[in-house]
């Protein structure tokens, strides 16, 4: 008798030995993170979005997100898997210019997958496989690049042509694999409702047609999960990079420069909209300056090291060594080249603006239910998704504080 209940002790102690040995993440919950490019909290509504909005009066729904600086998405999106500023994991902005890399814009597919941009800070999914977990990116920014010569273990090529409902299925079909080779973290991207937002403006038809459309997905992935047995063993966060804003106008570098008796050829312009990006040609540093700093009718030029401390932004090398800002729903644009105004809506003006703000929810098993958090900066969601794979964070900008009362048993 002695001896049989000996051996149930072993072997119930090797079950929990064994079980406290395996790699921390294939203990928790998979993670699903995912972005709905330029959605604002405010359209999260039980008429526009009534998947996402239950979703959220269920979960967690913060106030707002705070963006980083500058609101745009490779910067942004890239800090809510790193808890990095921009300023510190150098994806600066959309477009950038690095004298060492060359130029990159989001639709230099040779850019977007060289890891040599994106060697600031490490995503989570480099951390999770680092420590034997598994990761699926279906989108996200840098996920296309090798970073420290390692993608996600599943991942796509970024393609605006897969249906929201493909993603989904995708997605699904992960969860679906054995738990060996489930992913313990995957990414899901939508960009529908930031296009409609930049082509017809954040109030539009079209824009309420893409936000239901989004929400439609969510449905069909909810209703999945369902299917799947994992409705209540998911863990999901919802996010978006920014907001959107109406254009209203539009401010000329080239007449800002004419005025002191200057013309394009002084500059190099990487970037331009919202926010622009101007670097003096050698020589003509003194006279380009005096022409832009300061403010303009709509707009306001700093030197780099000279912007607001609370953007935190300004110290990293690729970005221009002069930064104008438009004033809300204003484009700082080189030159008038004559053609019509269109209107349609744009992102990049500053973060306190409230269309810039973001949305965050949440829910699952590590949330708590019908919770309302105030505003946070998105420099925390890192912390949180560290936390929610039971990873050790990396040094990051972020604090996980303003989220603990997120989650169900705050340690
Ligand atoms: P923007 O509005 O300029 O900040 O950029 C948003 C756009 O980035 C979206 O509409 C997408 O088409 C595009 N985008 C998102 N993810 C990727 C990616 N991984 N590679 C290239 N483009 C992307
Ligand atoms: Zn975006
Ligand atoms: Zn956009």
């Amino acid at each position: 008798m002695t001896r049989i209940l000996c051996t149930c002790l072993l072997a119930l102690l090797l079950l929990v030995t064994g079980c406290t040995t395996r790699p921390p993440a294939n203990i928790h919950p998979p993670l699903l993170l995912i972005s709905i490019d330029a959605l604002r909290p405010s359209d999260v509504d039980a008429s526009q979005m009534p998947t996402l909005n239950a979703l959220a009066d269920a979960g967690v729904r913060a106030a707002w997100m705070t963006p980083s600086y500058p609101s745009k998405t490779f910067p942004n999106h890239y800090t809510l898997v790193t808890g990095l500023r921009p300023d510190h994991h150098g994806m600066i902005n959309n477009t950038m210019y690095d004298p060492k890399l060359g130029s990159f814009n989001l639709q230099s597919r040779e850019a977007v997958q060289d890891p040599r941009w994106w060697t600031g800070g490490e995503p989570v999914w480099i951390t999770l496989q680092r420590h034997g977990g598994r990761a699926a990116t279906m989108f996200w920014p840098g996920s296309e690049a090798a970073i420290q010569g390692q993608h996600p273990r599943d991942w796509r090529i970024y393609d605006d042509s897969v249906s929201a409902n493909a993603r989904v299925d995708q997605v699904l079909d992960w969860l679906d694999r054995p738990e060996r080779t489930r992913p313990q973290f995957i990414t899901l991207y939508f960009e529908q409702v930031d296009e409609a937002g930049h082509t017809s403006g954040p109030d539009s038809a079209e824009s309420r047609a893409a936000r239901r459309e989004v929400d439609s997905a969510l449905a069909r992935l909810l209703a999945g999960l369902d299917q799947l047995g994992l409705r209540d063993k998911v863990n999901l966060v919802v996010v978006s990079d920014h907001g959107m804003a109406n254009i209203t106008g539009r401010e000329y570098i080239a007449d800002y420069l004419q005025a002191h008796g200057l013309g394009l050829d002084a500059i190099r312009i990487t970037t331009s909209g919202a926010l622009a990006g101007i670097t003096p040609k050698p020589g003509r540093e003194a006279a380009v300056e005096a022409a832009l700093l300061g403010r303009h009718p709509h707009s306001t030029c700093w030197r780099k090291q000279e912007l607001p401390p609370r953007w935190h932004y300004g110290s990293h090398p690729r970005i221009p060594s002069i930064q104008c800002q438009a004033d809300l729903g204003w484009l700082v644009l080189n030159r008038d080249n004559g053609r019509p105004f269109r209107g349609g809506g744009a992102h990049g003006y500053v973060i306190e603006e409230p269309t810039m703000h973001a949305t965050f929810i949440a829910s699952g098993p590590a949330f708590g239910k019908h919770v309302a958090l105030p505003a946070f900066d998105n420099v925390d969601v890192y912390p949180l998704l560290m936390r929610l794979l039971g990873l050790q964070p990396l040094p990051n900008d972020g604090e996980i504080t303003p989220l603990l009362p997120a989650l169900k048993t705050a340690p």
